[in-house]
């Protein structure tokens, strides 16, 4: 899907809903807002798979629909992940729940917690997941992360995120300069601390 393909979706928040799908074994049918109609391929081996759309097939369509429409396909859940920042809606929650459908923040600030939420989806039927994040195409970088070399001990969990500006170096996982945003979503990833800004 896009974050990870798109050089302009370098430290897009959606590498965080990506991964927590890619890490709870869930394939993906559908696109986030930014990119409706792609369709994720993540492992044919997959068992299980999740119905992805963007907030504005949710306003047209409502959940119920939505829902009705991915449990006959077969799908596990359905995430609606899109490009605005994160707004809680109580006219969209309370249709939700006459939807009779279950529903959940992914907080994409928290790749542990994000990655939690899906697993509970996979085993609650009815759930709409919400992953709502600010567009970071064309916004302005912030300082490079970098990667201290002397303290990363190649555990590769920085890797999970997919980031295009991130690599494993061989004696150590790189951050590429000129290609990092500065957005930080890697660090919180690295329980060594070797990932910071401009360090290393
Ligand atoms: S700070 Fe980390 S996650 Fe963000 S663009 Fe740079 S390497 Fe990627
Ligand atoms: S998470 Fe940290 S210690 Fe692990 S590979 Fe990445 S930078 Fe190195």
């Amino acid at each position: 899907m896009r974050p990870a393909d798109d050089p302009g979706c370098v430290g897009c928040a959606h590498l965080v809903t990506l991964r927590a799908l890619r890490r709870a074994g869930v394939a993906v049918q559908g696109g986030l807002g930014c990119e409706e109609g792609a369709v994720a391929r993540f492992a044919p081996a997959y068992g299980r798979w999740a119905a992805v759309t963007g907030l504005e097939r949710l306003r047209q369509r409502g959940a119920g629909e939505l829902l009705a429409e991915a449990s006959s396909a077969g799908a596990a859940f359905v995430l609606v992940a899109d490009r605005i920042a994160p707004v809680r809606s109580i006219r969209m929650e309370e249709e939700m729940a006459r939807a009779g459908a279950r529903f959940a923040w992914l907080d994409l600030d928290d790749a542990a917690g994000a990655e939690a939420r899906v697993r509970e989806a996979l085993d609650r039927p009815g759930t709409v997941l919400l992953a709502l994040a600010s567009c970071v195409n064309g916004t302005a970088h912030q300082a490079p992360f970098a990667v201290d070399p002397s303290i990363c001990n190649r555990c590769g969990n920085c890797l999970t995120l997919a980031c295009p500006a991130l690599s494993d170096g061989g004696e150590s996982s790189l951050v590429d300069p000129d290609v990092c945003t500065g957005c930080g979503r890697c660090a919180p990833l690295c329980r060594s601390g070797a990932l910071g800004p401009g360090s290393g």
